[in-house]
């Protein structure tokens, strides 16, 4: 077998479920010492830095013979998401060239190429620059490992090796999460002229958000990631069925693109509070951001997604170049100041219950970064 996939299949049958995502699941512990040791194993230089209570990540240095150089970083997640309706999660399968199991998409095929490309790059030997492989902790939540990342490291680009079907991702979406509440007034379900209805209120915001989230999928889309949007998350209210609820709250998602600010979104649901209390002064609604991350585009022109290009050709794939929706750590590098790319093999199902990855697009990930070390690093 392949020592790649040999590695894939190992780290697939180490489960790494997200402990924030799924209380009570053992985390990264045991998949970055397996990724310590292998590293360890390969000659990198590795470094174990513990971002939370048995959530390490892993870093693993190949400084180049002569020293001067570049240096060039390949990251991913070592979690994952949660298993619930899935038989055998942990014991990875191989059947027509794919490879089954929990994570085996998303993404330990991307950390399994990662890892091999430093293990033959080590083996050859670097002329110059410096390669950090970085093995990272909770991605799936809130990539508090990515954020402690890029406190101590830093690199001239880097390829975040999330699963991409091979295509060259140079951005993708951010996202803002905003929780409106609309007050009213309690009182009998009787006596309407002294109760306020909040529900009913809240469905004025309602409507007026799927206005904007149709305005918003009517813009031009940007060429990488398309449009905006937003969604209606949960929505809770009321107290009992006799009585004027007095508050409703709704709890929305906001997907924006490069160049908007992270904040546009609760300024957007203010902008529409604020109509509505001018046409109703007895309207009362408030807008408070509960979470959010940037979108992210490398430089327009950034020579990595060149250099990436020329390595996959290299290496005998087909460059394309895209954009993905789902937000990633390329973010967190790209906006620490490390341009970032993401590249990782194809596959299927990742968060749901069946879930591979294509044996042979872990393999040409592997050769590409390998080649890529060679175009960048030189
Ligand atoms: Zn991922």
């Amino acid at each position: 077998m392949d020592p790649t996939i040999r590695l894939l299949r190992d780290l697939v049958a180490i489960n790494s479920v997200n402990p924030t995502l799924v209380p009570g699941a053992p985390g990264e512990r045991a998949i970055a010492d397996c990724v310590a040791s292998e590293l360890r194993r390969s000659g990198l230089d590795v470094s174990v830095d513990t971002v939370a209570d048995g959530r390490p990540n892993v870093v693993g240095v190949l400084e180049g013979r002569r020293r001067k150089g570049r240096t060039l970083m390949f990251c991913g997640h070592t979690d994952t998401v949660g298993v619930a309706g899935m038989a055998d999660p942990f014991t990875p399968a191989e059947r027509d060239g794919r490879l089954y199991g929990r994570g085996a998409q998303d993404m330990k095929g991307g950390v399994a190429a990662m890892m091999s490309a430093a293990a033959t790059v080590a083996q050859r030997g670097l002329d110059a620059g410096r390669l950090i492989i970085a093995a990272v902790v909770d991605e799936e939540h809130s990539s508090i490992g990515a954020d402690a990342l890029v406190k101590t490291w830093t690199a001239d680009a880097a390829v975040v090796t999330e699963p991409t079907d091979l295509q060259i991702a140079v951005g993708h979406k951010g996202f803002a999460w905003v929780e409106v509440s609309v007050e009213g007034r309690a009182a009998h379900g009787s006596r309407p002229a002294e109760g306020r209805d909040a529900i009913l209120r809240l469905g004025r915001v309602l409507g007026r958000l799927e206005a904007l989230d149709r305005e918003l999928q009517g813009r031009p889309p940007h060429p990488l990631v398309g449009t905006g949007s937003l969604h209606a998350s949960f929505i809770t209210g009321g107290r009992e069925l006799s009585s004027y609820p007095d508050r409703a709250t709704l709890q929305m998602e906001r997907r924006t693109l490069p160049g908007e600010a992270e904040s546009s979104a609760v300024a957007e649901v203010r902008a529409i509070l604020d109509a509505l209390a001018g046409e109703d002064p007895t309207f009362v609604g408030t807008a408070a951001p509960m979470f959010s991350r940037p979108a992210y585009e490398v430089p327009r022109g950034h020579e990595i997604a060149k250099a990436l290009a020329d390595a996959l050709t290299r290496a005998g794939g087909r460059p394309q170049v895209t954009g993905a929706s789902f937000w990633t750590d390329a973010a967190v590098l790209g906006h620490a100041g490390i341009p970032s790319v993401l590249f990782g093999p194809g596959g299927a199902g990742l968060h749901s219950t069946e879930e591979y990855v294509t044996v042979r697009d872990v393999l040409l990930c592997r050769d590409a970064l390998v080649q890529l070390t060679e175009v960048f690093l030189g």
